[in-house]
């Protein structure tokens, strides 16, 4: 199957598989797992923080990061279209007791300092009290400038926020912005990766920050149920990522394009109002294509993505090849 609906789906290759079936494993509880231990002393290392927490998912380092930061009654700012805010059954307010203050991202992906300013609550009582700002990069697939992120360093340092990012997808940002990840992890204080995403592991995330954070974050993973045994399995899976697939996103971000390319030369489908920044893409789908039915005959025909009519999603990501695309592309044309 050739599926085009996230860089989730990825399945781990022959080499990954290998690793897994010999990694070295222990009670990670324990903190015995040497395949977990090296990964997280790794990524620490490699991302410029002093310590990292191997994690089950996005969502649950992102929730981590949020109760590690902030106590009962704080609350943190985020974007509208925040996954942390959007996308996660709004954990931070139901297990964290700690509120969303979203803003409407801007057009870029971005938040505005001033509006951020005007949500910064008064030291008083009534509010509860503004402790963290959370940004996403890549969001929605655009990419936060470095500009950007030392003017949210600068912003936080002003107002005595914490700044944390989302970083699921934030190797797609520096592959984007050609340049090493250091350069965007160092303004933040803490930082989230998806493993499992474009970068091809089969599970994980890694949180990172420093030692008092993460060992605060350790605390609440096992409260939530997240402490795993001998995860070492899936921590060489990540490891092997981290060490091979960070310089081929740059394929997926050129597929995409490729991609968004050949889509606009089918009449009814149109990208146009969505510039292509790294692996994924938006169309428009005009009302007179039943869309649906076109999804439907696709699969049959071994492709897989998720139908809808105003900003239709597509994502590459190394299971997908331009030839995969020219096959997409071919069917659609045959089907319309
Ligand atoms: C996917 C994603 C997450 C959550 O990751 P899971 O591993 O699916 O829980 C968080 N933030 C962003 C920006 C994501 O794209």
């Amino acid at each position: 199957m050739i599926d085009f609906r996230s860089d989730t789906v990825t399945k781990p290759s022959a080499a990954m598989r290998t690793l897994m079936a010999n990694a070295e494993v222990g009670d990670d509880v324990y903190g015995d797992d040497p395949s977990v231990n090296h990964l997280e002393a790794f990524a620490a290392e490699r991302h410029g923080f002093e310590a990292a927490l191997f994690v089950t998912s996005g969502t649950q380092a992102n929730l981590l990061a949020i109760m590690s930061h902030c106590e009962r009654g704080d609350e943190y700012l985020c974007g509208q279209n925040a996954h942390n805010y959007r996308y996660e059954a709004g954990g931070a307010a139901v297990l964290g007791s700690v509120q969303p203050q979203p803003i409407d991202n801007e057009p870029d992906g971005s938040l505005c300092f001033k509006k951020l300013a005007a949500a910064i609550k008064p030291n008083d009582f009534h509010y509860a009290r503004t402790k963290l700002l959370s940004l996403e990069n890549t969001i929605g697939g655009k990419v936060l400038s470095l500009d950007y992120m030392a003017q949210a360093r600068a912003f936080c340092d002003a107002h005595q926020l914490i700044l944390h990012l989302d970083g699921a997808r934030v190797y797609n940002a520096a592959v984007a912005l050609n340049v090493d990840i250091t350069a965007i992890a160092k303004h933040f204080d803490s930082m989230t990766i998806c493993l499992s995403k474009g970068l091809g592991a089969p599970v994980g995330s890694l949180l990172l920050g420093n030692r008092e954070f993460i060992a605060k974050a350790r605390r609440i993973r096992k409260m939530l149920g997240g402490g795993m045994r001998q995860a070492g399995i899936l921590a060489v899976a990540g490891q092997y990522v981290l060490e091979h697939n960070v310089a081929r996103l740059q394929e997926d971000h050129h597929n995409a394009a490729y991609l968004a390319e050949q889509l606009n030369t089918l009449p009814g489908f149109d990208t146009r109002r969505y510039p292509v920044q790294t692996n994924i893409v938006f169309v428009d789908v005009a009302p007179h294509i039943d869309i649906k039915a076109v999804a439907l005959q696709l699969r049959e025909q071994g492709i897989i993505m998720s139908p809808s009519y105003e900003k239709m999603r597509l994502v590459t990501h190394l299971g997908v090849t331009k030839s995969d695309i020219d096959k997409l592309i071919a069917c659609l044309q045959q089907l319309l």
